[in-house]
């Protein structure tokens, strides 16, 4: 496999076309990516906006790692450009971001079926993950992109995302990096810690999305308002469309104690035995 290699990509490489989009790390373009063997695939390549020497080390760092990932529902990562600025060349994902999808009443409104089957795909790019021992820590449908068929979803913004050191359980995030809030868990806002069972409360989050039809989760609240509530036991309200069942997975992932979170290897499966009980839904 020529790209099993190739995580360093030349600037000459690339054809950079239209912008696809952008948001607070990057902007997004679509671009051609020429590979040695004159092989030319179609990519969406990130501009860091921060292309600090330190966010090159980080990157360095990583991006074995991160290379070495495969998963039909994970955003694949084929290489960087080490140049100003930092370029992240991904897998083209053209149907936009599930959050905008979600939300669009132009269009006609997901039915529930479909949502239970966004939920598993991205329960198993996250079980994936577990195996591999990488935690996540931005999982949010603003994160997750939809294939241009709308059959597949493949989560993507590596940005945040880390190995767990060998003998670690958690990460600990340095005091710069921003938080997103709404999808953390209490550990996180309190301590700063990620590990695959706070990757289990933000999926929590994110299935509350999907059945909410995009709403913006403890809208209002600011940061130390989400911990007291959620450290007071108060928790999202049950989306109308989710099913009863769904909701009762969605309140384990928002268990205070990470241990008690389920596993995404068990959430795919338990998830998946929904798809036959769930009626239609088009209500938003
Ligand atoms: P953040 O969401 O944390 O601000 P970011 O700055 O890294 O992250 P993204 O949200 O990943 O930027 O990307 C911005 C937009 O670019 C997305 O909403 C999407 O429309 C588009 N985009 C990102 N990645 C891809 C991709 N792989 N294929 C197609 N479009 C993409």
């Amino acid at each position: 496999d020529a790209a099993g290699s190739t995580c360093l990509i030349g600037k000459e490489q690339l054809k950079l076309m239209e912008r696809l989009g952008e948001g607070s790390f990057a902007v997004v373009k679509r671009a051609i990516w020429t590979q040695d063997d004159g092989r030319k695939t179609d990519v969406a390549v990130k501009l860091l906006r921060d292309s600090s020497s330190t966010v090159a080390e980080e990157l360095q760092l990583e991006v074995n790692n991160m290379h070495k990932l495969r998963h039909p529902n994970l955003i694949r990562l084929h290489g960087l450009v080490f140049a100003n600025p930092i370029m992240m060349v991904v897998e083209l994902c053209d149907g936009g971001a599930l959050l905008d999808r979600l939300r669009d009443t132009n269009k006609p409104a997901l039915l529930a079926s479909q949502l239970i089957d966004y939920s598993v795909q991205i329960a198993k790019g996250m079980a994936y993950l577990e195996t591999k021992r990488f935690i996540h820590r931005d999982l949010a449908t603003r994160n997750v992109l939809l294939t241009s068929n709308e059959r597949l979803v493949k989560i993507g913004d590596f940005g945040l995302m880390r190995a767990l050191p060998d003998k670690d359980e958690h990460y600990v995030m340095s005091a710069q990096k921003k938080v997103p809030f709404a999808w953390c868990p209490p550990e996180s806002l309190r301590r700063r810690q990620f590990s695959h069972a706070s990757d289990v409360w933000s999926f929590g989050v994110t299935v509350w999305e999907i059945f909410s039809y995009g709403e913006e989760p403890w809208c209002g609240y600011r940061g130390p308002e989400i911990l007291q509530r959620i450290t007071n036991g108060e928790t999202l309200a049950k989306p109308t469309c989710c099913p009863k069942e769904l909701y009762e997975l969605m309140l384990q992932c928002w268990s205070i104690t990470p241990e008690q979170r389920p596993r995404f290897l068990a959430l795919k499966d338990l998830i998946k035995e929904l798809q036959f009980s769930v009626g239609e839904c088009r209500e938003v």
